[in-house]
């Protein structure tokens, strides 16, 4: 039979990510000779803009052809190697299974919910008392349910890209001993085949972290054969390598912003696109953020571009009114301070408008700019001393800075689900099937 299962909330600030979870799962599965792997394991990120979730989290999912007779047995597999993975501490994990037989409508639903808006555990509750579906809670709280729901949602992928994650024991600490060098060559060599490795404009190496999780590097690409040659290259210039895995995922698709909502529509925490027209100028807040309004025919919101999002926000201080926009990103609540607020991922600038500069005439005896002779008296030439009634304003087109187009943050400031540039207008990879090595060990 197959088999779907989705696991979440395995994190933890200590030292463990559920990433790592699931590569030991596919270790101990790949030995047993009854079970197929159908697809890669699946990397899930959800909706980045929901509060109390750590901003690298991810669900994982596995798709499975399991006999019948087996399964009880993979359910306590699965239990224990997730058991003793655990690192309990002040943030307590709340690690959620679940096993569905069946890929349904409605679970993918519910990944798209998890994937743009805020979705409640009593809704995930209330699905799988509807569709029959078997979960474990580990611990004394369900919050992984959510994440791991969704994740089984998710399968298979419609769009989506591969990540080599490259793991050292989780017990190790300190910095990662890779060679950076190395890992900015393989960026230049690879450059068409993978993104968010590097930010140049603040020459940081994006691919590897700097918590306590024991991901060494992760190298995302959109064809898992490059990533096995990377791999080999790493190999040689990184210490402690414990495992590696290729996961299948939906990082660096933009699939969070595909909604498209009216700007009365927005609701808290929401990941989405409008479309509008700007209605006030930027104005450069402390920090070096710009805010900017944006309105439709049913509302106006407040857009915020981070200064952190770099490109983006010098690009946003070139916007003026009357520019038509359409912009995606995350909603954050209304306070005491802000109105409900787009925090924009993504500009697209549609039309700009025309900057039109008066300037008074030019005097006709001796070429000088004339000044104003007082309300309704005409001009008159500080230079030669002409006077008229009858010469027009000088009206000037100014030219533009910003252009039409498409503008992304630095990558410093992508979110697992941006879309970097080089995958724009990208039809899709062309290695659909599983290759030959995808995890060690
Ligand atoms: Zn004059």
């Amino acid at each position: 039979m197959q088999l779907l299962i989705g696991i979440d909330d395995v994190d933890s600030p200590y030292g463990m990510c559920t990433t790592y979870a699931g590569a030991l799962i596919v270790e101990a599965l790949s030995k047993i000779e009854d079970i197929t792997f159908l697809d890669y394991p699946f990397l899930i990120r959800l909706n980045p803009n929901i509060p109390f979730k750590t901003r690298g989290n991810g669900a994982v999912a596995f798709h499975l052809e399991v006999p019948e007779y087996y399964y009880e047995n993979l359910k306590e597999i699965i239990t224990d190697i997730i058991k003793k993975a655990l690192i309990k501490g002040k943030r307590k994990p709340e690690p959620v299974i679940v096993f569905s037989k069946r890929e349904n409508a409605e679970l993918r639903r519910f990944y798209e919910k998890a994937l743009t808006s805020m979705v409640t555990l009593s809704y995930a509750e209330r699905l799988v008392d509807k569709l029959g579906i078997e979960y474990y809670a580990l611990e004394s709280g369900k919050r992984g349910l959510i994440g791991a729901l969704a994740a089984i949602g998710a399968v298979p992928l419609e769009e989506y890209t591969f990540e080599l994650l490259m793991y050292r024991n989780p017990s190790k600490r300190g910095r990662r001993i890779i060679n950076e060098k190395l890992v900015m060559d393989i960026d230049r060599r690879y450059r068409d085949y993978v993104f968010a490795n590097f930010d140049f404009s603040s020459k940081r190496i994006l691919a590897i972290p700097h918590g306590p999780d024991p991901v060494l590097i992760g190298i995302r690409s959109v064809n898992p054969l490059i990533l096995n040659e990377i791999r080999v290259l790493l190999a040689r210039g990184c210490k402690d390598l414990e495992r590696w895995i290729i996961y299948k995922t939906n990082q660096g698709t933009g699939v969070h912003l595909k909604r498209v909502l009216k700007i009365s529509a927005i609701k808290p925490y929401d990941s989405c696109t409008i479309s509008g027209v700007i209605s006030s100028d930027p104005l450069i807040l402390k920090g070096g953020h710009v805010k900017v309004r944006v309105k439709d025919e049913t509302g106006e919101i407040d857009c915020l571009f981070y200064r952190e999002t770099g490109f983006l926000n010098k690009v946003a201080r070139l916007l003026k009114p009357g520019d038509e926009v359409i912009m995606g990103g995350g909603v954050r609540p209304a306070s005491s301070k802000h109105g409900l607020t787009l925090n924009v991922e993504i500009l697209n600038v549609v039309k700009t408008v025309k900057v039109e500069k008066m300037y008074n005439p030019i005097c006709p005896n001796c070429r000088h700019r004339m000044k104003s002779a007082g309300r309704k008296k005409g001009y008159k030439c500080p230079k030669c001393g002409f006077k008229t009634k009858k010469a027009e304003k000088e009206i000037v087109i100014k030219g533009r800075i910003l252009e039409p187009g498409l503008y992304l943050p630095s990558p410093l400031a992508y979110r697992h689900l941006s879309k970097p540039r080089r995958l724009i207008g990208w039809k899709g990879t062309e290695i659909k099937y599983l290759v030959e090595l995808w995890h060690f060990p």
